[in-house]
């Protein structure tokens, strides 16, 4: 479904992907990791076309990305749906708001439909009682769970997760992840994730990745990683966060 083919990014003289490959399944659940400035950000922020690469070429569903092509990104953030460490909510809107204006400016679905599903998705989440609330009124936790809600109603066949309990308290913190999981477990999107809760990463992940120098050093199923990493970098990686 995704494929990176010789992805080079550079910041000025940073290269922060170097000759980047790797490829996600359709359906399956990734988990990226790595040390802090490894480039994990970025390969989601690629995805997203919120940035361009400088070399190598990005496939989602066999067609190349073009980020410099505006009806292009429009076609790609339909189907792609990310969720950011903070949250990123519409501050003016209520939540429920919040929820339904992208399905209906960019989906082009009723008022009506798309209150009905954000509605449900609030549900979901654990906030049927907040839908007129502003962000502002609800925890960390609830508004990453209502940012949560907010990536599901458009659909997106790919859930790109980047941090998104690194700004919580960490009572906060089990809530989100056991949604997450159970949204791994009852839906058939496919999941990037880039997150430091290893012991989430087990759980919900088919394979983690191991970034370090812009490249993939090690990749495998979360018991292989966590339990017998190969790689000496990977080892002392999982010595400093486990
Ligand atoms: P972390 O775990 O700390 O979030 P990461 O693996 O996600 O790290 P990235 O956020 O992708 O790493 O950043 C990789 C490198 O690219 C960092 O050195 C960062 O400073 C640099 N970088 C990212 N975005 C930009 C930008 N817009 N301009 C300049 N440098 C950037």
């Amino acid at each position: 479904l995704i494929r990176f083919e010789n992805v080079t990014k550079r910041f000025g003289e940073n290269t922060v992907l170097d000759d980047l490959c790797f490829s996600v399944r359709a359906g399956q659940h990734v988990t990226l990791i790595g040390p802090s400035g490894s480039g994990k950000t970025t390969i989601l922020r690629l995805l997203m076309t919120l940035e361009k690469p400088d070399a190598g070429t990005i496939r989602v569903n066999g067609g190349k990305l073009h980020p410099a092509d505006e009806k292009h990104r429009r076609e790609v953030r339909k189907k792609i749906g990310m969720v950011f460490q903070h949250f990123n909510l519409f501050p003016h809107m209520s939540v429920l708001r919040n929820i339904t204006e992208a399905p209906i400016r960019v989906l082009g679905k009723s008022r009506e439909e798309a209150e009905a599903r954000g509605r449900e998705l609030l549900d979901m989440v654990g906030l049927a009682d907040k839908y007129e609330a502003r962000p502002a009124q609800l925890s960390g936790g609830q508004q990453q769970r209502v940012a949560i809600a907010r990536a599901l109603a458009m659909e997106p066949k790919v859930l790109l997760l980047d941090e998104v309990t690194s700004a919580l308290d960490p009572e906060l913190v089990a809530g989100v992840l056991d949604l997450l999981r159970e949204i791994a477990r009852t839906t058939d999107i496919t999941m990037i994730c880039v997150t430091h809760e290893m012991n989430f990463a087990r759980d919900i992940s088919d394979e983690v990745l191991m970034f370090d120098g812009g490249r993939v050093i090690e990749s495998g199923s979360p018991e292989k990683i966590f339990s017998d990493p190969e790689h000496e970098r990977t080892r002392e990686f999982l010595g400093a966060v486990l």
